[in-house]
């Protein structure tokens, strides 16, 4: 098989060979496809890889990182260095798909130990080589791109170890490159049965290091908590030396050094381990539940209800706002159909209705308790219950919508997603604003969801599709995606929730962070990295 662009930007997963019949006939309604349109192959990124920049290192400073890692760990090869070249923001994959790889590192190296990491930084810091730590490369914010080449140290080959499994303490120490399965897998099969409880969307194909170090969130956060309330210690080696926090269960030892590197997206050093809190894995205790509400805003009043009462937290909590509810609806063939007709006898609407979706995880009695409290609390404010199974459903294609992407792009459609976090007496506004910049374009269809819940607030996550103005892609992407941010920002927003800042969000921190709080961020890096070569190119706005 030759090794194309798109073998890269491929996941290489069956499910995003092809779009299902409800996806083809909302984009024929919305867009006016025709049954051409779905034939064709637009920027499809099947030519060979050929790299125009050759590998610069100087031959003796790679014989020294083949003594340390040996041969097969170091990799040359344009497909290698082009794959670790960038992540999955949409204007990386538009680039991939042209052919343009315009920047990549010199190397992949693939280190096998911490010793041999900590002797690649003293050769990498003495001679100015950049180094960018990689997991699964799941970026979706330019965090991975390598404008200065060097190194891209992928952690994934060696670094997959679950180090310890203590049931006493109910952590886990694992090593960085492990991906999710394997790591969720092996809690669930150790002793009485474990969960980390992270599920991003990325999940299959993402790593334990990429979560702390973008700071994500899984679909059940709002029970398990974001990866910030995941991470109890640490392991990282920076060009300045190791820094090994503890795995106390709290402490007062100034401040909390664990929140210096999550977030940190491979600009101060490489998370080589990370100690997690885990909890009791019992998915035959799960309690599933569904709502439907007559409009958005009595979605959210009720959702913050719920999380203000003070009645325990559900685990999966989702709503879909009231295009995406109908986008479902349509996909799944509801539209119509009796159930769908009763709805609306009721008064709900499509259009204006929105599905609400509730997991509760934990012991059993706990788990039928809190969601008959939810949904006493979602009757009283009009939401219809609508039983177990549309959380089911959508639970079992819980990471499949990502693999739309892919087969989008390949009949010239742009999708994208976008997220923000909110304070609730902001939530509806935010929604209003950015709904209606989206909106101002010609031919686009917008969904909005919640799905990441606190008692004071909740995050906003956007997807939109449009037909790709062809000749014109990345330019047009990226003032639509400007307008986005600009709109999110002043509106009460936060730059991101969950993706991180990498480099496509750069430009707007030192507005959203302040001067100062950008200077001890430069500081830190400064002193971790005094050479700047971690992850260099203005990763999260720094030098
Ligand atoms: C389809 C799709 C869905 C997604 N859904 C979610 C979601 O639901 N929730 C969510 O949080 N995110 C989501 N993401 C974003 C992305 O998957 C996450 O940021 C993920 O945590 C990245 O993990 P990774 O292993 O792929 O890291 P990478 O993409 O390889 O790296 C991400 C950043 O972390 C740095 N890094 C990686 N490993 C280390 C390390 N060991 N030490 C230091 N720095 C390191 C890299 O340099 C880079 O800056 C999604 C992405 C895609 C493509």
């Amino acid at each position: 098989m030759k090794n194309t662009y798109r073998k890269i930007f491929k996941w290489g997963d069956k499910r995003e060979e092809s779009l299902d019949k409800g996806i083809v006939k909302l984009l024929k309604e919305k867009f006016d496809f025709s049954d051409k349109d779905f034939r064709q192959h637009y920027l499809f990124g099947d030519e060979e890889i050929t790299l125009r920049k050759a590998c610069s290192l100087p031959g003796d400073t790679i014989n020294r990182l083949v003594a340390i890692c040996g041969a097969e760990n170091i990799d040359k090869s344009d497909y290698a260095r082009a794959s670790h070249a960038m992540g999955y923001f949409f204007s990386e994959l538009l680039l991939l798909r042209k052919g343009e790889v315009n920047t990549p590192p010199d190397l992949v190296v693939y280190p096998r130990t911490e010793e041999e990491i900590i002797q690649i930084l003293q050769i990498c810091n003495k001679e100015n080589i950049a180094v960018t730590p990689m997991g699964g490369r799941s970026s979706v914010t330019r965090g991975l791109e390598t404008p200065k080449g060097g190194i891209s140290l992928d952690l994934t080959r060696h670094f997959n170890k679950i180090l310890e499994v203590n049931e006493i303490n109910s952590t886990a120490t694992v090593e960085t490159g492990v991906y999710g399965p394997a790591f969720e897998k092996q809690l669930n099969n150790f002793g009485k049965g474990y969960t980390c409880g992270h599920f991003p969307q990325s999940f299959e194909y993402s790593t334990v290091g990429g979560w702390v170090a973008a700071r994500g969130a899984g679909q059940e956060s709002t029970y398990y908590g974001k990866i910030d309330d995941l991470v109890l210690a640490m392991k990282v080696i920076t060009p300045a030396g190791i820094i090994e926090t503890k795995d106390y269960p709290a402490s007062a030892e100034a401040w909390d050094l664990n929140k210096t590197f999550i977030g940190s997206e491979g600009c101060l050093g490489i998370i080589t381990r990370v100690t997690l809190k885990i909890k009791r894995w019992r998915p035959q205790n799960k309690t599933f539940a569904s709502f439907i509400f007559k409009n958005f805003e009595s979605a959210t009043e009720s959702m913050r209800n719920i999380m203000q009462a003070g009645i325990g937290k559900p685990s999966l909590f989702r709503i879909s706002d009231p295009v995406e509810t109908a986008t479902g609806f349509k996909i799944k063939g509801f539209e119509n159909s009796f159930s769908d007709k009763f709805l609306r006898f009721l008064g709900y609407h499509s259009g204006e209705r929105c599905l609400m979706f509730v997991t509760v995880d934990g012991d059993k009695e706990y788990t039928h308790l809190i969601k008959k409290k939810i949904k006493k609390i979602a009757r009283s404010e009009g939401g219809f219950s609508i039983g177990r199974k549309p959380t089911k459903e959508w639970l079992e294609q819980r990471y499949s919508s990502a693999y739309l992407r892919d087969p989008l792009m390949d009949i010239g459609v742009m999708t994208d997603t976008v997220e923000t976090a909110v304070s609730w007496d902001k939530l509806i506004n935010l929604w209003t604003a950015v709904r209606a910049y989206l909106e101002k374009r010609e031919k686009v269809h917008v969904m909005a969801h919640i799905s990441h819940v606190y008692e004071t607030g909740a995050n906003l996550y956007f997807t939109f599709l449009s037909p790709m103005k062809k000749g014109k892609e990345l330019e047009d992407y990226l003032q639509y995606h400007k307008g986005l941010v600009d709109t999110i920002h002043n509106n009460g927003g936060s730059l991101t929730h969950h993706h991180g800042i990498g480099r496509a969000l750069a430009p707007w921190m030192e507005d959203e962070m302040g001067k100062t709080a950008m200077g001890l961020m430069q500081a830190s890096k400064d002193y971790l990295d005094p050479g700047g070569i971690m992850n260099p190119g203005g990763t999260l706005g720094l030098r």
